[in-house]
């Protein structure tokens, strides 16, 4: 018993010493939460606490724990053919590229990396380049919204817009710009369902000011999730989608979070009419977290020109590990689950009721709005709802009562000082009807 004990705080002390924790403030005093053992939606820490994971990790595990057939696609693939670049070919990434175009029904062709960051990076360079082919060298520009994230490497930062999660690391890249997103509780275009078609009509304003000849892309989460979970209007995505044709821009919807059933849908952008965007970004759920693995799915009439240009242009950007053959071949398996367990219908007929059940919470004079997608939840914390002041220090205590009482639930990123006033929750896919059980009346 003493020696496990001394093994443990062994660890806690090399943990302390030498892993450099993400997103988080050195604290010399607090105990780090360390994993031991995962089952389902539920893991356990050195201590013997359990936990229900209401964040999905970081979005990711899907599928939960302990699916024993993502583990053995992997090991299929890791002893068959242990590695191979994508400046060749292997079966698994063929297989994947075709199902993707399949799941996203367009027709579309892949480039692979191994994260979000990286296959947001991916897909701006590919709207740059593919327009300079096109004749259009100066339609360099990106727009994003107020509040995204679109990853932390230099470029995707760049089209991130949460002020404290860029300070100390500036200046941005040039060539990306920001408006306003589809925010109706404290818009600026007024309030309620309005308010997100006035938002989506501001893209176009910003088009003609900036000159649409200097316009790239507009890149967007379908439902912005880290920087809040806004959840506009399905018009919102519709009305961007015809503005971005009009004047040439190609739509990136970056579904990192909101692909692969996260929303009730395979993808964020099938929630509105008449959407298929030009390149879609996928990283996270792709492999439900089992594996590192980023995708750029790009629409056969853009990568038509880059074949065009056959021998005299190609595409200029590599990634040795982008595509590993395992981590393709544990996407493959957690598209089939997906698809075999009929994962995201089931998603979205639970939704609406999980929705109801966390709406009652707004009765609270602190509760501003809550809001939600599929499996996708905000709680908006205020002093009181008349001012509607961000409340940060509710929030804090809300996820540290919850962790006390066994649930996990994250908050929104560093989107403005003083705001990091959202609850998040945004469970496994998979979780039962016992787990969101928990959930729900600890979170009450
Ligand atoms: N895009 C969105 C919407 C995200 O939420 C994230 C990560 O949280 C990323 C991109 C970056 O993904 P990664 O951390 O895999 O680089």
């Amino acid at each position: 018993m003493q020696q496990a004990e001394a093994s443990k705080n062994n660890l806690f002390q090399k943990d302390k010493d030498h892993l450099w924790h993400a997103m988080s403030k050195y604290n010399e005093k607090a105990q780090p939460v360390v994993v031991k053992q995962g089952e389902g939606a539920w893991f356990t820490d050195m201590d013997g606490n359990e936990l229900l994971d209401g964040v999905s990790g970081l979005w990711c595990l899907n599928l939960g724990h302990g699916r024993e057939e993502i583990a053995q696609a992997a090991y299929e693939q890791m002893v068959n053919v242990a590695y191979f670049p994508l400046t060749l070919s292997h079966v698994p990434a063929i297989e994947l590229s075709a199902k993707l175009s399949e799941v996203l029904k367009g027709s579309y062709t892949t480039f692979f990396s191994n994260s979000g960051s990286e296959a947001n990076e991916v897909a701006f360079k590919i709207a740059r380049q593919y327009h300079a082919q096109n004749g259009n060298p100066e339609k360099y520009k990106i727009i994003s919204r107020y509040r995204a994230y679109h990853g932390s490497t230099l470029g995707a930062l760049s089209a991130t817009a949460q002020a404290n999660r860029k300070s100390k690391y500036g200046p941005s890249a040039p060539g990306f710009l920001q408006v306003p997103p589809p925010y109706s509780y404290r818009s600026a275009f007024g309030d309620g369902e309005k308010s997100d078609l006035a938002a989506a009509d501001y893209i176009e304003e910003v088009i003609k000011w900036e000159g649409a000849d200097s316009v790239a892309a507009v890149v967007l989460e379908p439902f912005i999730s880290g920087g809040g979970v806004l959840i506009p209007e399905p018009e919102y995505l519709t009305r961007v989608s015809e503005i971005c044709k009009k004047y040439d821009v190609l739509l990136i919807t970056d579904e990192v979070v909101s692909g692969f059933g996260r929303t009730g849908e395979m993808f964020g952008f099938m929630h509105s009419a008449g959407v298929q965007p030009d390149i879609v970004t996928m990283a996270k759920g792709i492999t439900a977290g089992y594996f590192p693995l980023g995708a750029t799915a790009v629409s056969s009439h853009i990568y038509e020109r880059f074949k065009e240009k056959g021998e005299k242009e190609h595409f200029r950007h590599v990634s040795t590990f982008g595509g590993h053959p395992a981590a393709c071949a544990v996407a493959l398996k957690t598209i089939e689950i997906l698809e075999n367990e009929d994962v995201v219908n089931r998603v979205s007929k639970q939704s609406d009721s999980l929705l109801n059940e966390l709406r009652e919470l707004e009765l609270h004079e602190q509760v501003g709005e809550v809001r939600g997608v599929g499996f996708l939840f905000g709680i908006e914390l205020v002093q009181d709802k008349d001012s509607k002041e961000p409340n940060e220090e509710l929030a804090a205590k809300v996820i540290a009562g919850c962790k006390e009482k066994g649930l996990v639930i994250g908050r929104n990123g560093d989107t403005v000082p003083g705001y990091q006033n959202v609850l998040i929750i945004a469970p496994p896919l998979t979780s039962t009807e016992k787990d969101l059980r928990f959930l729900i009346d600890t979170l009450k």
